[in-house]
């Protein structure tokens, strides 16, 4: 049997029920992928090798392997909880914790026999789109190694994208998943908001954090995404409403018939006359994507969302004010780290030590601009002014897609990211270059509505994404039209990755 590594989840699947492996094989290829690539790569913070070989040994004896995803390894990023094992949400703060439980998501996938083969790096508390913001260690590309992986799930993408896992958690606040995804030659989807549980998920922006599958295909992700979905009465904003059907519009999509269906080219992101900032590869592959959405049968138009332009200061404002009072309970008393404590301060002056040596340079601008915003004398003309903004960008959504007279889009779609994954160092010292990355995924973030990315062809040897967005609640879609291009392209791109190394 060919490289265990090498397979999607759906092909592990099916070795694994017709019994050609076993799930211990399984996990130990991937194992031992990841002792030889990942010291190259910093996919990984943690990885319990012997913890993983028991839990398969378990799942291989229980005869369920192949069922579902049981007897299949995962990875998750180090922003969920999990029980006894070490979680830092890549801050320096959170350095040798072990929770006391875990996430929702995590209980999830354990439940229905995955294997957890480790947590993936990532940027300080989900704050940056290259990872370069971890504290631990930087996370390299593996179509570049020179290059960034996105973020802030870039442990995610590049564990997928080098197949050092089959399948990836990430979150996404203002693209996470997506953009990571679109950087590496991955779909990655973020669900509507509050459909899959943020309960045990280390809080950025409680108002725009979502969890969310990465994988190789469309299908891999639609199988990850349906195990971990569903209201969760431990979130106090998850939604009671059954998970969309995505695998089954997977499986749809893949048969490469789009009739009827109505798709939205956003004026605003990479269309005409927005085209500042854009790579002219990413914009031809972007054009492409559309014409293969024509050629499936969908019916393209361009569709003006006007707020949307008004997204990234809005997000830049929100988040961090969200964040600012999320990342008080860092204090040094409960969690992590402490600073200081050798009996000659007070409490302030051990809490002010651990947060100073504790924090990364962009989780403080963030707290500082956070605090700032939300201040007395600034809030009406800051955070007040960004939630009307807010406001606008949902109704520009619900003006594309219920549409009045002129009649509504089934999706919108636009590039993921405005240029393919830039060298490793080239934004680090310019935050708002790395802001600007976000461009695309901003819009649904703050309207709470489904997105994917899904690659669509490579640029100067870089993989590009389209991204897919649809209506809350109407994940399928998204994976419906996904799975189209997806069809349309061929094989899996990471594909080209496995070639290039033969
Ligand atoms: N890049 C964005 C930020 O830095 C989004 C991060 C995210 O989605 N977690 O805030």
């Amino acid at each position: 049997m060919s490289d265990l590594t090498t397979l999607t989840a759906v092909e592990l699947q099916a070795a694994l029920a017709a019994g050609e492996t076993t799930s211990v094989e399984v996990t130990r290829a991937h194992l031992d992928r990841i002792a030889a690539e990942d010291g190259a790569l910093g996919a990984y913070l943690h990885v319990d090798g012997d913890a993983a070989l028991a839990r398969a040994a378990e799942v291989d004896a229980s005869g369920t392997a192949g069922t579902g995803l049981a007897g299949i390894p995962v990875a998750l990023k180090d922003v969920f909880v999990t029980e006894g094992v070490p979680t830092t949400s890549g801050s320096r703060i959170l350095e040798g914790w072990r929770p006391p439980y875990s996430a929702t998501v995590a209980t999830r996938l354990r439940d229905a026999g995955t294997v957890m083969l480790g947590k993936t790096n990532m940027d300080e508390f989900a704050m940056g789109s290259s990872t370069e913001n971890s504290a631990y260690t930087a996370t390299r590309n593996p179509w570049d190694r020179d290059r960034i992986p996105g973020g802030s799930s870039g442990g995610s993408s590049t564990a997928v994208a080098g197949h050092l896992a089959p399948l990836a958690l990430g979150t996404d606040t203002g693209g996470s998943i997506r953009q990571p995804a679109a950087l590496t030659g991955l779909v990655g989807h973020k669900p509507t908001y509050g459909s899959v549980s943020r309960y045990g998920l280390i809080a950025f922006s409680s108002s725009l954090d979502q969890a969310g599958p990465m994988a190789r295909t469309v299908l891999d992700a639609a199988l990850l995404h349906e195990a971990i979905g569903g209201h969760d009465p431990r979130d106090s904003t998850s939604i009671d409403a059954p998970v969309p059907a995505v695998v089954e519009a997977a499986r749809r999509g893949a048969g490469g018939d789009l009739a009827g269906l109505r798709v939205g080219v956003v004026r605003e992101l990479g269309g005409e006359g927005a085209r500042e900032g854009y790579e002219q590869g990413v914009l031809d592959r972007f054009a492409g994507a559309v014409a293969l959405l024509e050629a499936a049968g969908a019916e393209v138009r361009e569709v003006s969302c006007p707020s949307f332009g008004l997204a990234l200061p809005a997000y830049y404002l929100i988040a961090p004010s969200e964040a600012s009072s999320n990342l008080a309970r860092f204090e040094g008393m409960r969690f992590g780290i402490r600073v200081g404590d050798d009996g000659g301060r007070d409490v302030d002056e051990v809490m002010a030590l651990t947060r100073e040596q504790g924090f990364g340079p962009e989780v403080k601008r963030r707290i500082i601009l956070g605090t700032y915003a939300l201040s007395a004398g600034y809030y009406d003309a800051y955070y007040g002014q960004a939630q009307k903004v807010r406001t606008l960008i949902g109704r520009d959504f619900s003006t594309a897609f219920d549409g009045g007279a002129s009649g509504g889009v089934d999706v919108l779609v636009s590039p993921t990211s405005p240029t393919v994954a830039w060298p490793i160092g080239a934004r680090v010292h310019d935050p708002l270059a790395m802001y600007a990355a976000d461009l695309c995924t901003l819009p649904a973030s703050l309207a709470g509505v489904p997105a994917i990315s899904v690659p669509c062809g490579l640029s100067e040897g870089l993989p590009v994404g389209l991204q897919v967005m649809a209506p809350a609640l109407a994940d399928d879609r998204c994976y419906r039209v996904a799975a189209a291009v997806e069809a349309a392209l061929g094989a899996p791109l990471t594909d080209r990755l496995l070639e290039r190394a033969a």
